[in-house]
């Protein structure tokens, strides 16, 4: 069995914030982290494009957190992914190592979750196509050498991440035809005008704007389907429509993504209580269970600056440090995670879009005619196997809930799947508890 006396899962900007806050005072700190490297979603490693814009800002936000965290003391586990949290203060994870898999017995005084978002998916004819990406997906398998130089790329969904995305890619070299934003510019005008008290949020927006250059960003537009090249298989055209007129579009990679979800199972098994989807915190980010704080995304989205900070928050108050400096400028971030859902809102339409024959779960082949007739989230599990594949439903599940307004009512362990010996071993372990160093 480890022990440390804070551990906190999810090595983004709020995770590495949260460490190196409470490492610095002095207390014993783990990090853990699914991928290879800190950094989360945004900070993702990889081959970098050397065509890449140099973004100065980000690059000394990311350097200065990195540097506060490799400096902190904290000790860092990557490639680790927690699946299960099988007794009060305890949990179960996964270390990816060059031979066998690693189960590891964790124990923590006080836990932090700095679990990120994932992007939503809508179900439409043609989704599963090759050549059809998630927005951030597509982004990160660039940033891991996957190339777009010359090729058509059509970025389409909803948020401000398809902006970075298009950003991105057209730096890799790729050709974006256009950015289509779902969201109606009747909901964004009154969006835009409320970031006069967020000069960041101003900058990243006109710089991702001056990236672009002359691609077109086409507000209350959305796609409907994705079609295939007879021969090839593979994605030809994108069917968009702004509720008027309908047309297609070539391209060869369709980049899309319908805003973020934030990631709350892990929260949700250890029994924290969610709000409109998000876990609770107070100022504090002190969730309802007594030692367990949340940061970041699953707390709102809200972007860098907020997950910084209230990772932050969360490391100086688990190491009983005084939060009051930055209370305000919380307060702020979570009137600007308010207004971008908003603003970002799902329009009806878009749960029309399946066909009956349209796939909504895609590990399990489940189409939309065999969810039409289910009661309920529990009752489509038990009879189609929807959400029950690899993915835990944590793709279908969200699409299931904007097209039937389906909430789950209970996540169960594994969070992920491991290997067998992996859930028989809380059972089995005897191990001697030994600090982390
Ligand atoms: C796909 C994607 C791409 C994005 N790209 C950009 C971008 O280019 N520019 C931008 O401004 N914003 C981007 N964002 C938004 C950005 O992630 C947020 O603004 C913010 O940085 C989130 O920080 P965070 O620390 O809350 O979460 P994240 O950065 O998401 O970090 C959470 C970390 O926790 C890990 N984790 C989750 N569950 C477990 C578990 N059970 N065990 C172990 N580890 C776990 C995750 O793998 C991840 O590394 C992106 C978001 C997504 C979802």
């Amino acid at each position: 069995m480890n022990l440390a006396e804070i551990i906190i899962v999810g090595a983004g900007p709020a995770g590495i914030a949260a460490a190196a806050a409470a490492a610095h005072h002095g207390r014993s700190v783990l990090l853990l982290d699914d991928n290879p490297t800190p950094g989360g979603q945004i900070w993702r490693s990889g081959a970098q494009s050397s065509r890449r814009r140099k973004d100065t800002r980000e690059d000394a936000i990311k350097a200065n957190a990195l540097h506060q965290l490799r400096s902190s003391g904290a000790t860092i586990l990557s490639g680790t992914r927690v699946f299960d949290a099988p007794a009060p203060s305890t949990l179960l994870a996964l270390r990816e190592t060059e031979a066998d898999p690693e189960i590891l017995n964790l124990k923590y005084d006080r836990l932090i979750l700095a679990t990120g978002a994932r992007e939503r998916f809508l179900p439409f004819p043609g989704w599963t196509l090759p050549g059809v990406f998630g927005a951030g997906g597509l982004q990160a398998l660039v940033k891991g050498g996957f190339p777009v130089h010359g090729k058509r790329v059509l970025v389409a969904g909803s948020g401000p991440l398809l902006l970075a995305v298009a950003a991105h890619l057209l730096d890799d070299g790729a050709h974006i035809t256009s950015v289509a934003e779902q969201a109606p510019i009747s909901q964004l005008i009154p969006f835009a005008a409320s970031l006069w008290s967020h000069p960041a949020k101003i900058r990243q927006a006109i710089s991702y704007r001056t990236a672009l250059g002359r691609t077109p960003y086409r507000t209350g537009c959305w796609p409907v389907a994705a079609f295939a090249g007879e021969t090839t298989g593979s994605l030809k055209s994108v069917r968009l429509t702004d509720g008027a007129k309908t047309w297609d579009e070539p391209c060869e990679l369709l980049a899309c993504g319908f805003h973020l979800v934030p990631n709350t199972e892990l929260a949700s098994l250890l029994g924290c209580k969610l709000h409109d989807g998000f876990v609770e915190v107070n100022e504090h980010q002190q969730t309802s269970v007594a030692n367990i704080y949340c940061a970041g995304e699953p707390t709102g989205i809200a972007g860098l600056e907020a997950a910084l900070l209230q990772g932050k928050i969360a490391g100086l108050a688990c190491a009983a440090q005084p939060t009051n400096s930055l209370q305000a400028r919380n307060s702020t971030a979570k009137k600007f995670a308010t207004r971008l859902q908003a603003a970002f809102r799902l329009r009806s339409e878009l749960r029309s879009l399946p066909t009956p024959q349209t796939i909504v779960c895609r590990c399990e082949d489940v189409t939309f005619q065999s969810l039409a007739s289910r009661h309920s989230w529990t009752d489509a599990k038990l009879q189609t196997r929807c959400g029950m594949g690899p993915c835990q439903g944590r793709i279908c599940g969200p699409a299931a809930q904007t097209l039937f307004g389906w909430t789950p009512t209970s996540v169960r362990p594994p969070l992920s799947p491991v290997p067998i010996s992996a859930l028989c071993f809380h059972n089995s372990q005897q191990n001697t508890p030994q600090e982390i160093a």
